[in-house]
């Protein structure tokens, strides 16, 4: 039987599965995990709480095909992400914004003036121009006071390295507004899938021509699979058996804690730079939207080893990708291997990155084959 390999039941695998099975391609996915949905798994917890096992998952993209694609599996709850910092002993809003400058600072600003005042920090500071890390990158567009309020010490905890050693890129994440708009996310469509991520997934799977083997490792039976092409969404440096070396990732601790009561805090997520050895406290019910007189929180407390969450975007790290990438490229180009998503790419993707990635790669692959 002719059929595609994938490998991995993510947003990654799920979407490229969908689009070769809609092709009239044969799939296979084989899945380590119990479940499907990778790091966007998310399942109803003890408490009956709907809770995202890996973290807080909230989506955003500026692409409507994107969207488009996906709501065909899923309905939504529209929602906006908001995020507050603990800073100097209050709740701010973060990203940085002419709120977070009146509360920090103590000063009414228009929305004008707000361009000029961060001017004036950045002018007060030093740091290296064209920016040389994320430090630089940050400091150049707040200046450091900001910068040592709300960057150095979550970036410190969440890394376990100093800012300037970590990559520039890191900072594009965060927007500066001069506005008094409180979102997390600029992009046009945002939200969670309606009946949570695991539901739209298993739905983007439930196709005659799918089947999901789960509990089954790759690794274990690649030398008697015989696919017309495997599509690999795990860990770039586990596919070549780590012959550069390992590809290093930072993981969290995450503690779910529920409370006999309606809310425990006052937006979806807080973030503690200074203070504590978590980074964030989430609060799944403001992201979800579901009622309970009960709440469940999850708090973040980064760590050297385990499953890998973040890579890690140093020079290290960059040029032993860099490696791995000539060598998934060489794959590529016999159209019998594609490496899609988070941990195939070695990318820190958000999740309708990694479904464009699967979709472009995929119909790519598709026109080459068809
Ligand atoms: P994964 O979801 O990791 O899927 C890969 C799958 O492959 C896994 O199921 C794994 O078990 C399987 N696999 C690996 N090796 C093998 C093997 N040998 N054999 C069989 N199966 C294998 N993105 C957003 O857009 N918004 C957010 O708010 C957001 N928050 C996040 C918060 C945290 C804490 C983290 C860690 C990530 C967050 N992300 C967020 C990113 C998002 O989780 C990823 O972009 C996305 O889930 C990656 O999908 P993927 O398919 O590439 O990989
Ligand atoms: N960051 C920070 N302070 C914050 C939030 C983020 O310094 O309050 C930095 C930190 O280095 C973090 C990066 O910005 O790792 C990206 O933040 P994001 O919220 O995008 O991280 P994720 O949701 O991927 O964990």
């Amino acid at each position: 039987m002719k059929y595609v390999l994938v490998v991995g039941a993510g947003l990654g695998g799920a979407t490229a599965a969908r689009i070769l099975a809609e092709a009239n391609y044969r799939v296979f996915i084989v899945e380590k995990l119990g479940y499907v949905g990778g790091h966007s798994h998310d399942e109803v917890n003890e408490d009956g709480i709907l809770v995202h096992t890996y973290g807080p998952h909230i989506f955003h993209t500026k692409s409507k095909d994107l969207f488009d694609f996906l709501s065909r599996f899923t309905q939504w709850h529209y929602y906006q992400h908001r995020v507050l910092s603990y800073v100097d002993g209050m709740y701010v809003p973060f990203p940085i914004n002419r709120d977070t400058i009146a509360q920090i600072f103590g000063i009414e600003l228009e929305s004008e003036m707000v361009e000029g005042f961060l001017k004036k920090e950045v002018a007060n500071s030093t740091f290296s121009n064209p920016p040389l890390n994320f430090e630089d990158a940050v400091v150049s567009q707040i200046g450091r006071r900001l910068y040592e309020k709300f960057y150095m010490n979550y970036t410190r905890k969440q890394w376990n390295m100093e800012p300037s050693k970590l990559s520039a890129e890191v900072a594009k994440r965060i927007p500066v507004r001069f506005n008094r708009d409180g979102r997390y996310f600029s992009d046009q469509y945002q939200g969670l899938p309606l009946y949570g991520y695991t539901k739209m997934i298993e739905r983007m799977l439930d196709h005659p021509k799918i089947s999901v083997i789960t509990n089954c490792d790759y690794f274990e039976l690649r030398s008697e699979l015989k696919p017309v092409s495997t599509f690999y969404t795990g860990r770039l440096d586990d596919f070549f058996d780590r012959m550069y070396g390992e590809l290093e990732y930072r993981s969290l601790r995450l503690e779910f804690k529920t409370y006999q009561k309606e809310f425990f805090q006052s937006a979806g997520v807080i973030n503690y730079p200074n203070d504590y050895d978590w980074t964030r406290i989430t609060e799944f019910k403001y992201m979800t939207g579901q009622r309970s007189d009960l709440t469940t929180v999850c708090y973040e407390y980064p760590l050297d080893k385990g499953e890998p969450y973040y890579i890690v975007m140093d020079e290290k790290n960059m040029q032993r990708r860099a490696l791995y990438v000539n060598e998934a490229e060489k794959l590529e180009n016999t159209g019998e291997f594609l490496f899609i998503g988070r941990l195939a790419e070695y990318r820190y993707y958000n999740m309708d990155e990694v479904v464009g990635r699967a979709i472009e790669k995929t119909e790519e692959w598709l026109r080459r084959h068809l």
